[in-house]
């Protein structure tokens, strides 16, 4: 069980926990006395980390040798989830969620409609911050295993998501109290009464987004500012949603992308010119001594002559090489020279999608009396 609210210390048995292998190796277990976690470093027992501190470190002697393999055991966290559940969909990451939360200002007062659910990576996010989370999946398979994973991490019952099975291009946000559909409020007769879903804050994670907008009328809060994100990979899926976003009243649009990138501290060996010259004069001499050695070869092999017992002689290691070619020279060794550089993933993980925001003020109203007192208080 996770519980976002109040981390706690050390591991129980029944936890779900997060087991940091390697930066790119994050996995989920369930510890249960008894069990195993196997790795290619070694099998690490459950029974060695049940009363361990979150954090903690656990060792094992490798099988093939007298090393050891190590691994840490974390408390789950979205962040961590996100690295580590298992891909049913495209997911949503980390910064991604995290910029899109801030701008749409999600706190616990945020009810918030999540569609699709997908693999559940950015539904975490949200309940960690959200007072309340709304998801929606029309993918049958896709649904049960996000409601069980839910379950599994006490995000459903005692917890602040609902997960409904629908197609809300075609059958809208609406929850009625009865509805098998959605798993929390499907437990009474069907056809009961509608369910104020008073949204205040929508993530549209789908490749129609405009076919969604227009049921969201019905479910928006209708006395506040309610902010939206469309998350799409194409520009037309864009331009597609802002014609739809202006029709039905959605203002302060603006569409972004988030450009992450992740800089390593490294070290990298001073060149100068001299080495460079210094090496083409190394390079010269070599050539020339194997010149002469192959002459010297053929002629012995024309004569007749014994040829010398060491036919290729060994070459002097070059002493120094600024190239790092021939001999290979380990990062920061202290023979040489080294500045410090930041260097940018060769890999980066860049556009992942176009963000659109967009803001809506249902009821324009105001009370003029109230407002004229505010407006009162600021003169001075
Ligand atoms: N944001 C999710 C995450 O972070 O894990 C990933 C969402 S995934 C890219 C999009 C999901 O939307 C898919 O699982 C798909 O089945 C679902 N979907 C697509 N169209 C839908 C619709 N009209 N109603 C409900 N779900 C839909």
């Amino acid at each position: 069980m996770w519980n976002y609210n109040e981390y706690k210390d050390v591991i129980e048995d029944g936890d779900v926990v997060l087991i940091w292998v390697s930066r790119d190796n994050v996995k989920p277990i369930k510890i249960s006395s008894g069990g195993v976690f196997n790795t290619r470093y070694g099998s690490f027992k459950h029974d060695e980390m049940i009363g361990k501190e979150y954090g903690s470190q656990i060792a094992v002697r490798t099988k093939s040798s007298k090393r050891f393999g190590f691994i840490h055991v974390l408390q789950a966290t979205p962040e961590l989830w996100t690295q580590s559940l298992p891909h049913r969909t495209q997911i949503v990451y980390t910064p991604d969620s995290s910029y899109i939360m801030q701008r749409l200002k999600c706190g616990p007062l945020s009810r918030v409609i999540e569609a699709g659910t997908g693999s559940g990576s950015f539904s975490h996010a949200f309940a960690r911050s959200a007072g309340r989370v709304f998801s929606y999946e029309f993918h049958e398979v896709r649904y049960e295993q996000a409601l069980k994973e839910f379950q599994e991490h006490g995000l459903v019952v005692g917890g602040n998501v609902t997960v409904t099975h629908r197609d809300v291009c075609q059958g809208g946000f609406e929850i009625r109290c009865g509805d098998k559909t959605s798993y929390e409020f499907g437990k009474g007769a069907e056809g009961g009464e509608l369910v104020e879903l008073r949204a205040n804050c929508i993530f549209l994670d789908l490749p129609a987004p405009w076919d969604a907008i227009p049921h969201l009328g019905a479910v928006i809060a209708r006395d506040e500012r309610v902010g939206m994100c469309c998350f799409s990979p194409c520009i037309e899926q864009v331009d597609k949603t802002l014609e739809v976003l202006e029709k039905y009243g959605w203002g302060d649009v603006e569409m972004v992308e988030i450009q992450g990138r992740q800089y390593e501290s490294r070290r990298q060996m001073v060149r100068r010119l001299d080495d460079a010259l210094e090496r083409l004069r190394d390079v010269k001499k070599r050539k020339q001594q194997g010149v002469e050695r192959r002459k010297r070869l053929c002629e012995q092999l024309v004569s007749g002559e014994e040829i010398d017992g060491d036919v290729r002689p060994s070459t002097l290691k070059t002493g120094y090489n600024p190239f790092g070619k021939g001999s290979r020279v380990k990062e920061g060794d202290g023979k040489f020279e080294w500045k410090q550089v930041a260097k940018i993933e060769s890999e980066i993980k860049s556009h992942t999608s176009y963000l659109t925001f967009a803001f809506k003020i249902v009821d324009k109203t105001r009370d003029e009396k109230q407002a004229h007192e505010v407006l009162e208080e600021f003169k001075d």
